[in-house]
């Protein structure tokens, strides 16, 4: 492909995705430490939830039977079945027995009478309702079956289902390996937050932020700091973090300035797949390969880093990872005020997204300039603008993605 063809963001994430290196080695990891790993086969359930029949409610178990014809009807209380300890002797004809949530039903016993329908008079217990057999009872196997699948290769692991290996006694499971990210920003005004500023010089908030954006992820980040623009440096820093990393992530330097050396390096040692997205922010993107890692090059500023990253560098790495492709996790909400748009590219505006009378409205937070730091103080979530829109008015319903969870 052209280097030089314009993209739009879902053509060029298929494409990505389809040069994605699917990872081969697998390794086992601890459930307790496996929050975000990505796993490499399929669990099934090896035992049935609940193991055994068991009271979902306090009161008496009893065979449904003896109590047919009531109510009420009257047993001999027998023994108790506590959660933990069941109960040994099965219920016979006549006999019940004292049951707690989550005790085994006793052997016999086939319902549960809850004990506010229940009087105890000395060792004998009157019904005072009718019972009908599977009463409060839940069958073994009833939550999960032994044998079902339980959470399939390719599921990134959250707390839920960390929970629920637990509940089935899994205490390992084959995850694909963590993956090594270098990351570098380029650009001769850059200093380190916490030296002095000299005249012309920013800081760098690039390396801080991606460096937070990817500890979500199932990745070691090597932090290659700050390199001139120059193009040898820039080679050497590239040719290095090849060696080390899976991806290395770049930012500044991919437009098409005199000083944007990193296209041309990219190109000299590997290939460069794409380098301009119909994407608004993100246009100058770079991305393809160095001697053996991925590469992607993100704009320089640092809104633009932030939305590529989310938008396009995120879905290719956890690809990398071994996770299966999930749509992000967008929503709907009407525009509380209008928004300027040039038709031609998707653009992602910050939005504040609030919940009025039940309904979800969001409003662009001012300037929108992809140097504007501000813009992202006050959002909690992107706004898609697709791009054959112009101008939108107040109350068009529009696509958000919350930030919840991704930054
Ligand atoms: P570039 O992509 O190199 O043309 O940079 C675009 C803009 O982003 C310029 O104003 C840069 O000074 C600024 N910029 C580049 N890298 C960083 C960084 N790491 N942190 C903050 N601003 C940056
Ligand atoms: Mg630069």
């Amino acid at each position: 492909m052209a280097v030089s063809q314009r993209l739009d963001l879902d053509q060029a994430l298929q494409r990505m995705l389809m040069d994605v290196v699917q990872p081969s080695a697998q390794e086992a990891v601890a459930t307790g430490d496996a929050l975000g790993r990505v796993l490499a086969k399929t669990i099934t359930a090896p035992i049935d939830l609940p193991p055994f029949d068991a009271s979902a409610m306090d009161g008496f178990a009893l065979r449904a039977d003896d109590v047919a014809g009531g109510p009420p009807r009257t047993l001999m209380l027998s023994g108790t079945s506590l959660a933990g300890h069941p109960m040994t002797a099965p219920i016979d004809a006549g006999q019940c027995a004292r049951i707690f949530t989550g005790a085994p039903m006793p052997a016999g016993a086939d319902a549960v009478a809850i004990q506010e329908d229940c009087t105890l008079e000395g060792d004998r217990v009157r019904f005072e309702q009718p019972v009908r057999s599977g009463d409060h009872v839940r069958p073994a196997g009833h939550d999960v079956r032994r044998g079902t699948p339980l959470l399939e290769r390719g599921r990134t692991l959250n707390a839920f289902d960390l929970g629920w290996l637990a509940a089935s006694g899994i205490h390992t499971v084959s995850a694909y390996p963590r993956l090594t990210v270098a990351i570098l920003s380029t650009g001769d005004e850059l200093r380190e937050p916490g030296m002095p500023l000299t005249p012309g010089a920013i800081f760098d908030a690039n390396r801080t932020l991606l460096r937070a954006l990817l500890s979500r992820l199932p990745v070691d980040v090597i932090d290659l700091g700050i390199v001139p623009d120059s193009q040898e440096r820039i080679a050497e820093t590239l040719l290095q973090a090849d060696q080390d990393a899976d991806l290395v992530i770049c930012s500044g330097g991919v437009s098409v300035g005199d000083a944007d050396w990193v296209k041309r390096v990219v190109e000299d040692v590997g290939s460069l797949q794409l380098w301009r997205l119909n994407l608004k922010p993100g246009k100058p993107l770079a991305y393809g390969r160095l001697r053996r890692a991925a590469f992607f090059g993100l704009p320089g500023n640092p809104v633009s880093a932030v939305v590529t990253l989310l938008l396009v560098v995120r879905p290719v790495l956890e690809a990398m990872l071994g996770a299966r492709p999930t749509a992000p996790p967008m929503t709907t909400a009407v525009l509380r005020t209008g928004l300027m748009h040039e038709p031609g590219r998707e653009e992602y505006q910050r939005g504040t997204l609030r919940l009025v009378d039940g309904v979800g409205e969001v409003t662009v937070t001012g300037d929108q300039s992809s140097n504007r730091l501000a813009s992202f103080a006050q959002a909690n979530c992107l706004i898609r603008i697709p791009k054959a829109y112009g101008d939108l008015e107040a109350g068009t319903r529009v696509m958000v993605l919350p930030f919840y969870g991704l930054l």
